[in-house]
């Protein structure tokens, strides 16, 4: 596998404001926070997009939706509410090819998404 910038995040080879980790999943700031709250997501296990997900990696899914809504608590963005984005390939506007969750809150945001 070529180099993966999340996978070097997760091991500690480029430097990440870590928030949250688990055994199977990680969360860090945002380099570029679109809102107050910009926390990414992303297993530990290298997977590249939603695409890539397979029946094995049901439970792993759900460890992140976990692990955002704790990071949303500890945020106190529960009950006033925050988004998650998982995007997927070029119209979506994909840039890093290891799956993860954004995590974004702490303002109003407009719907639809641009
Ligand atoms: P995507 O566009 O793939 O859904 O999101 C990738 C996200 O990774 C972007 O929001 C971008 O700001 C963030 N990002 C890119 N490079 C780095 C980095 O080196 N460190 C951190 N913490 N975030 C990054
Ligand atoms: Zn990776």
């Amino acid at each position: 596998m070529a180099s993966c910038l999340f996978c070097e995040i997760r091991d500690g080879k480029i430097p990440a404001k870590r928030v949250y980790e688990d055994d199977a999943c990680l969360g860090f700031d945002d380099i570029q926070p679109q809102a107050p709250t910009h926390v990414l997501l992303i297993p530990r296990l290298h997977v590249a997009t939603v695409n890539d997900l397979t029946p094995e990696n049901a439970a792993l899914v759900g460890r992140l939706f976990l692990a955002a809504a704790q990071v949303a608590r500890e945020r106190g963005l529960s009950e006033r509410g925050y988004r998650l984005v998982v995007n997927t390939h070029r119209d979506a506007n994909q840039t890093v090819f290891h799956l993860h969750v954004h995590l974004i809150g702490g303002r109003a945001m407009k719907w639809p998404p641009g």
